[in-house]
């Protein structure tokens, strides 16, 4: 079991700041998010101040060094507003962020983790490719050695990855490819660290989304990019797929604890409207049907809280990181979707509407059931891991 580095004090506060900064600064700019496609560059300024871009990098790079169970009452607040607040410093805590922490060696942590967690450094996770996203053991991209320098031969990468979160703005390359085919050994992928400015990466133009104004994502391209032994993670090319699934597995857990933040909002959202919308002089909220409605939306707030809470603790001991992972991930993101569905029902009209926050929500939400996982994907790590371990009994 590990401990946390934060004491529970100091988290209360830096839990009620962060609520304090996203339902005074942030909720109320949630249009301007939304209209302009970006997150304001003032808002950018003090999440970074707040240390936001790193609180879950260790304290030794300048992190906040939250552990999961804090990482989660965190997202929870998060999730409260526009989902592309958490975007924005969402691969530097969470899937690129990790790969380093996990697997990266010491020269390499000490390279980029300082500014990964100042916000200095923005890091972007590049995995999924066409034809490769539920099953990144596809994956095409190639990394070959060439013959120089002797001693420690540089990196050749080719390839192509596909909506790759906060490509636009990355300083930073995680990127995973493929150094031989699949054997016996492993799945054949490394991981990479490249900079932005590399020659041969090319950026795409910024992806037009169903949701998430603010959170831009993009194909990145790689032509002959060479890159030194050094850009290696962890200095071994068979630890790649097994960064990748932890760090998505960790990933998870957030995503889910972040459905839960949206999910009460989507419920408050819904609740102050039925309180004070009139039907023929009636409040709606007096209607039973409504209630019900609101009743659902509240029981499922409930239950993916205590889920990502026992979720993160069972990370945490080291109980659990696989199985459970994937199923509050499964439950969250699902529940969410049906809260911000119940949500635009309860507002009638209204919540078809642009500008009213519950039809951004229903947009937003629905990317949370596709990334880090498909639904699909995490029913199959569910029933296919209770069954492979009972065949092992
Ligand atoms: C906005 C956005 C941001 C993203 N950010 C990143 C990022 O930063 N980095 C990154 O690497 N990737 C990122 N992704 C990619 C994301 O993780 C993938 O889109 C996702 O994993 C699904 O892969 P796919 O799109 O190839 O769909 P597919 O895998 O083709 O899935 C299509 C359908 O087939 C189903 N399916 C696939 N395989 C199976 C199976 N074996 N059994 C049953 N059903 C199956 C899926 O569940 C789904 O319903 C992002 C995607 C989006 C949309």
């Amino acid at each position: 079991m590990t401990t946390a580095e934060v004491s529970d004090e100091d988290f209360q506060e830096i839990l009620a700041q962060t609520r304090h900064f996203v339902r005074t600064a942030v909720v109320p700019r949630e249009q301007e998010i939304l209209a302009d496609d970006r997150v304001p560059d003032d808002l950018r300024e003090q999440a970074k101040k707040m240390g936001l871009f790193g609180y879950a990098i260790p304290q030794e790079w300048g992190g906040l060094g939250l552990d999961l169970a804090q990482d989660v009452e965190l997202a929870m607040e998060l999730g409260y507003t526009s989902l592309a607040l958490r975007s924005m410093f969402g691969t530097n805590n969470g899937i690129a962020g990790q790969v380093l922490v996990g697997y990266g060696t010491d020269e390499q942590k000490s390279t980029w983790l300082e500014g990964i967690a100042s916000g200095d450094v923005v890091a972007s996770f590049a995995l999924t490719e066409p034809g490769a996203g539920s099953n990144p053991s596809g994956l095409r991209t190639k990394a070959v050695r060439d013959g120089s320098p002797v001693d420690a031969p540089d990196w050749i990468i080719n390839g192509q990855k596909q909506y790759i979160t906060n490509a636009p703005t990355a300083d930073l390359f995680v990127v995973f490819a493929r150094t031989r085919p699949a054997d016996a050994k492993g799945a054949g992928i490394a991981v990479f660290l490249v900079p932005a400015g590399t020659p041969g990466v090319e950026v795409g133009a910024k992806d037009k989304k169903m949701g998430q104004e603010g959170a831009w994502t993009a194909d990145v391209h790689f032509s002959d990019v060479r890159v030194p032994a050094g850009a290696l993670v962890g200095g071994s090319e068979d630890i790649g797929y097994r960064a990748a699934m932890t760090s998505l597995a960790r990933g998870r857990v957030h995503i889910a604890a972040l459905a839960v933040g949206t999910a009460q909002r989507a419920l408050d959202e819904s609740v102050s409207y039925a309180a004070t919308a009139t039907q023929g002089g009636t409040a709606i909220g007096e209607f039973q049907l409504v209630q019900a409605m609101i009743a659902d939306q509240q029981t499922g707030v409930l239950a993916g809280r205590a889920l990502v809470r026992d979720t993160a603790r069972k990370w945490i001991t080291d109980e659990d990181r696989r199985i459970a992972p994937s199923a509050a991930k499964l439950f969250c993101t699902e529940m969410v979707g049906r809260v911000a569905d119940l949500a635009v029902q309860i507002h009638g009209g209204a919540g078809y509407m642009r500008e009213v926050p519950v039809e951004r929500i229903y947009r937003d939400v629905r990317l949370l059931r596709l990334y880090e996982g498909t639904s699909e994907i995490q029913r199959l790590i569910i029933g296919g891991g209770l069954v492979k371990a009972a065949q092992k009994r």
